[in-house]
Order: structure tokens, then C-alpha cells, then sequence
């Protein structure tokens, strides 16, 4: 007997959901995980500490989906439109190396992401300083 076999039969069928309530069900998360990432990012954006509204910001995520980044919390900050767009899919540590005082910012107000991702922009950020100078 495989494992898998047995995980797949003991999942809970989610068989009263229509396909529009599991919208809404992904939308009520969405949403709170939006409001969490804000309260984390200190309601502003963490590459140009612009305060935002609810409705201005968007999520970001630091290590790019499209590069194998995760939908957690630890890669996850709220970023307004304009720096979503400069980001695009570039990595952490190129994004910042481009824009140190992105990196900056990053530092301070990106409280809840993982510490290695911190580490990597600080790093980023002596280095693009360093190079400056
Ligand atoms: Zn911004």
C-alpha cells in the first residue's frame, strides 16, 4: 500500500463547494492574508516606505513565483503599484544591488520575512554602497 494512495482517500472532499463560493473562500483569505502582510510591513511599502491604503497596495513576493518563491508569509511584503512594476521578477539581491535604497528600506520595514532573505539584502545593499563610494 503507498502512502500517497492513503493521504489521497483520507482528504476531506469538499463537496458542498460550488466553484463561486471556493471564489469568495480565496478571496476572504486573500484578502486577510493581505491585511496581515500590511500590519507586518508596518502599512507601507518596503522599497519606498510610501504609506499605503488597503486599496494601493499589492503583494509582492520578494524571491519571484516565476524563480520557485513561495506564497508564504516569509516571502511575502506589500509593495505600492510602482515599485511592483520596477521589481518585476528580479531577484532579491539584483533588485537591490540596482536600487540599494530599495534595499534600505527593505531592511527596515520588511519585519516579517524570512532572515535570510534580510541578510541577503543587507548584504546586497553594503555591497551596491561599497561599489558607489
Ligand atoms: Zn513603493
Amino acid at each position: 500500500m503507498s502512502l500517497r494512495r492513503f493521504q489521497r482517500t483520507a482528504l476531506p472532499r469538499a463537496r458542498g463547494l460550488t466553484r463561486r463560493s471556493r471564489h469568495t473562500l480565496t478571496r476572504h483569505l486573500k484578502r486577510a492574508v493581505k491585511r496581515a502582510t500590511m500590519r507586518d510591513c508596518g502599512r507601507r511599502c518596503v522599497y519606498c516606505a510610501t504609506p499605503l491604503t488597503p486599496e494601493q497596495a499589492t503583494l509582492d513576493h520578494v524571491f519571484p513565483v516565476s524563480k520557485g518563491g513561495l506564497h508564504s508569509p516569509g516571502n511575502l511584503v506589500v509593495a505600492c503599484h510602482d515599485c511592483n512594476q520596477l521589481k518585476g521578477d528580479l531577484l532579491p539581491v539584483e533588485f537591490f544591488a540596482r536600487y540599494p535604497w530599495a534595499g534600505a528600506n527593505f531592511c527596515r520595514y520588511a519585519r516579517a520575512v524570512h532572515r535570510a532573505l534580510k541578510r541577503g539584502a543587507r548584504r546586497a545593499v553594503s555591497l551596491a554602497y561599497a561599489l558607489a563610494a
